[in-house]
């Protein structure tokens, strides 16, 4: 069975085609610059170094996706002969509100719930529907499967999820924490499960998902208890652009006050903060590193902020779940940042929190890099949405 996983965002795709027999990706892409000029798309293909580029309009994603099927068939460089080889599609989407919890089967009714979350998620959700509707235009004996970022959050319990704020707004407007990142979370979970050669029920578990976007969550017994992020992915950890945890005052503050316009808050909170903003200078962590090691006071103030504020949910989630078992590093900067991993696990022992410097200097593979005399095991664990994806469209579709 081969299965197109699709990520779609507002002008970006990502995709890949997965073989279930061997559950590796025989082509990886991205499409980039969708309705705007200088669109393109990049593709590679298993076992070649070779990237194969496209520079072409696309004016929006139905076009952007045909030009990715067009290139997985392509002669020279694409990797299967027929679009009937494609025996279903997944798609990523990011908000299931409280609807779902699971996985689930395009129809109407999906796309119509899909639809009534986008007010939910009103930069990511709509992004996400338009690829599934090209696709179905596309596509159309194609059967497709959606998978939710929220769905793994739903087994938090209401002590965790509500806010303290007024019962109503849960009731009318549907706010509370949903966390995101949940496929990230449950698959570095089940790796880390069966790294440790054990039952995943019988373990406490922190994963963080350290990448642009990053939250910590607390997996008890393989159910996700409690996350970093909230109604909206800008709650929790400082990010590469965004703030995390603010008291809520600053934001009347700002408008009520400095009169700046709620979208100006937003795109302050969103897009300029986080290590961006604290530094000055970059929302990437390898330049807010290199920065740190060249002595830059701002750079030195982010990473401590940083780490600083990992552990700390770190420590709250050891405490409601009464311990842990392990921690789990994964995404852009939890797999190759062996600076993070260990700035973040330091002046832990107190709670059986060791992290080896030998091991830890590692980047990108599976690694336990705990000390021997660590109670808690400490792993990196490389994240692959894409793969769970893959394997709940298939599961599905049995
Ligand atoms: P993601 O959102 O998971 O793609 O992660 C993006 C983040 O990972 C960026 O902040 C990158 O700086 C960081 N990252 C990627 N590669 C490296 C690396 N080799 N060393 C440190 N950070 C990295």
């Amino acid at each position: 069975m081969k299965i197109l996983v699709i990520n779609c965002g507002s002008s970006s795709l990502k995709y890949q085609l997965i073989d279930m027999k061997t559950e590796i990706a025989m082509a990886k892409g991205l499409v980039e610059r969708i309705g705007i000029s200088g669109s393109n798309l990049e593709q590679k293909i298993e076992g070649s170094s070779e990237k194969y580029k496209v520079e072409k309009d696309l004016k929006d994603h139905k076009e952007a996706i045909s030009l990715v099927l067009e290139t997985l068939c392509n002669d020279k460089f694409g990797i299967i002969k027929s679009l009937d080889e494609i025996n279903a599609i997944g798609h990523r989407v990011v908000h299931g509100g409280e609807k779902y919890s699971k996985s689930v089967i395009v129809d109407d009714e999906v796309i119509k719930n899909i639809e009534e979350c986008s007010k939910l998620a009103p930069l990511h959700n709509p992004a996400n529907l338009v690829g599934i509707k090209a696709c179905r235009e596309l596509m159309k004996n194609t059967p497709m499967v959606v998978v939710f970022d929220t769905a793994f959050h739903q087994t938090m319990p209401e002590k965790a999820y509500m806010y303290g704020l007024p019962y109503e707004m849960y009731e009318k407007h549907s706010i509370r924490k949903y966390g995101f990142h949940g496929t990230s979370h449950f698959y570095v979970a089940n790796e880390c499960a069966k790294a440790m050669g054990k039952n995943i029920e019988e373990l406490k578990i922190i994963t963080c998902h350290l990448g642009n976007g990053a939250s910590v969550s607390a997996i008890n017994k393989g159910k996700c208890v409690d996350t970093s992020m909230g109604f909206t992915p800008l709650q929790g950890l400082i990010m590469g652009t965004r703030c995390g945890d603010i008291d809520p005052a600053v934001v009347t503050y700002l408008v009520g006050d400095l009169k700046m316009s709620p979208d100006e808050v937003n795109d302050i909170m969103n897009k300029k903060s986080g290590f961006l903003g604290i530094s000055g200078k970059s929302s990437d962590s390898r330049d807010i590193e290199d920065l740190e090691e060249k002595g830059d006071k701002r750079a030195v103030l982010t990473l401590e902020m940083y780490y600083y504020r990992i552990k700390s949910y770190i420590g709250s989630y050891i405490a409601t779940m009464n311990g842990v078992d392990a921690i789990v590093f994964t995404a852009g900067i939890g797999e190759n940042s062996s600076k993070t991993r260990f700035g973040v696990c330091k002046d832990m022992e107190n709670l059986g929190i060791i992290v080896d410097e030998n091991k830890n200097n590692v980047r990108g593979k599976l690694t336990e890099i705990s000390a021997d005399n660590s109670k808690v095991k400490v792993y990196l664990i490389p994240t692959n949405e894409e793969l769970v994806i893959a394997r709940d469209t298939c599961e599905l579709l049995k």
